[in-house]
């Protein structure tokens, strides 16, 4: 088949969260099974600076190649894209975001066509590319080259929906019937990402619970409606993990490297990590870790609740995040009361993220709800039992056979989980089976290239 992605961001060229991390990932894992893959996304500033290999089409279009050969074709504008961030300051989005993500989409229609790659199918991902779906179908009624194109699209967060004043419904270049219930609109408002859902052939999300959990009221965010609508065309894949970057046995940025065959590295990355925190070194005092972005999706308001509480027995805390400064400060108070056994980093750092999750035992990810994931994965194969809440795609990794699972959304379940969790490790055997457990698990992007190809065979018969 011909696959074309589009998306907003692409590891390596542009990231800001997961959504690159799975566009980067998984045109190679297609690739791999056979599939031509081609990807069009914004030529922003940080891909024109130098650091990439680029080469430029007949019609002047420029394109890096990843893989064996998938083309990442760049949409250029520089008044749009050449800017240092992606979607916004730290003061927020930028204005003109409806105007820019409209310009990209157009484009990326023109790019492929440009480039003679008649696509079976054009992968969507977030907001961004919520316009392409009706794009595609308005032209493939008249273009022949798109007329056997179908769409589909990825929901990698359905927090984020691309929500805009009505006002600028015209920056789409769409007709204004679009602009209704079973379009574009949104209470009043331009809401992207439910056009692309209505105008989709195909819609998924990057885990089977999760993608049941956008069709309730509770996690829907507004548009459970709309999916339930097409709730037959509604799947969930989960995503994969990039096991080049994420082993044990091959990780270079850790002090000892271990495999399920030989564990004993652990305990040599555990003491790093306790040196690193100025903890004292023990062994036999359970070392809990989190690296995360410091957001309430992420369950940062029970974490905080719970803190003190939780520093009051007998484990070492490691949090590494950057995020909300609400929260840092928060943390930052309770680290001051527990400077034994709570060390806080405040900062995005690759490197202590891998100490970290080498060097803990229990990986803490209490997040409110949660698409996919990547952390618990990380932690899974890292032999770091993940403690987590019954949600999206941690309900998917995380049993009770490899971690730990709370089910009410309290602080009280999350300490008694927790305490669960002390009482396990200092019974080593069992500690050590499920240890085995967790880092059995295989969530390689293989897996998932393989269902999201049943996916596409399903759109192209739509
Ligand atoms: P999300 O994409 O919602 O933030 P995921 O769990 O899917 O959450 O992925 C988060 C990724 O970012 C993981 O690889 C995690 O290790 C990494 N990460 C988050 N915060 C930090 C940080 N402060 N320093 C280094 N890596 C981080």
């Amino acid at each position: 088949m011909n696959l074309v992605f589009c998306a907003s961001e692409v590891f390596p060229f542009a990231k800001t969260g997961g959504l690159a991390d799975v566009t980067g990932a998984l045109p190679l894992a297609l690739e791999r099974s056979g599939q031509e893959v081609a990807i069009v996304m914004p030529f922003y500033q940080c891909v024109q600076e130098g650091k990439f290999d680029l080469g430029r089409t007949a019609e002047g279009i420029n394109y890096a190649v990843i893989g064996k050969n998938i083309k990442v074709y760049f949409a250029a504008n520089d008044a749009y894209f050449k800017r240092e961030w992606l979607y916004g300051t730290t003061h927020g989005d930028f204005g003109d975001n409806l105007d820019r993500f409209a310009y990209f989409c157009q484009k990326a229609l023109e790019i492929i066509k440009a480039a003679g790659f008649r696509p079976d199918i054009i992968h969507c991902h977030d907001w961004q590319t919520g316009l392409i779906p009706a794009y595609l179908k308005i032209r493939s009624a008249t273009d022949p080259f798109y007329k056997h194109t179908r769409s589909l699209i990825t929901i990698h967060n359905l927090g984020y929906q691309g929500l805009f004043e009505k006002g600028q419904f015209w920056m789409t270049g769409l007709k204004p019937e679009y602009f209704n219930q079973e379009g574009f609109e949104f209470y009043n408002k331009i809401n992207l990402l439910k056009g692309g859902i209505a105008f989709s052939d195909i819609i998924n999300t990057v885990s089977p619970t999760y993608s049941r959990e956008i069709q309730t009221k509770e996690l829907g965010f507004g548009l459970e409606g709309v999916l339930r609508k097409r709730q037959r065309d509604v799947f969930g894949i989960l995503n994969g993990l990039d096991y080049s970057i994420w082993d044990p046995a091959k990780d270079g940025l850790i002090s000892a490297r271990y495999s399920l065959a030989d564990l004993n590295g652990k305990a040599k990355d555990k003491k790093a990590l306790q040196e690193i925190c100025r903890f004292p070194v023990n062994e036999n005092i359970p070392v809990l870790g989190v690296v995360s972005r410091l957001a309430e999706q992420k369950g940062l308001e029970l974490l905080t609740a719970s803190l003190e509480r939780i520093c009051k027995n007998n484990l070492q805390l490691v949090i590494l995040g950057t995020g909300d400064l609400k929260y840092h400060k928060l943390l930052q108070r309770i680290a001051a009361k527990f400077p034994k056994n709570f060390a806080l980093f405040l900062k995005f750092d690759e490197t202590l993220a891998h100490q970290v999750y080498a060097g803990c035992d229990i990986f803490l990810m209490p997040s409110q709800y949660e698409p996919c994931g990547l952390g618990q994965m990380i932690g899974l194969k890292y032999g770091s039992l993940p403690l987590v809440f019954k949600t999206g795609g941690l309900a998917d990794t995380v049993d009770s056979n490899n971690g730990f699972v709370f089910k009410k959304y309290s602080s009280q379940e999350l300490l008694e989980t927790i305490g669960q969790a002390l009482k396990l490790f200092a019974q080593k055997d069992k500690w050590r089976f499920l240890q085995k457990n967790a880092m059995r698990a295989d969530f390689s992007w293989e897996t998932s290239a393989k269902r999201y190809i049943e996916l596409y065979e399903k759109a192209k018969k739509s």
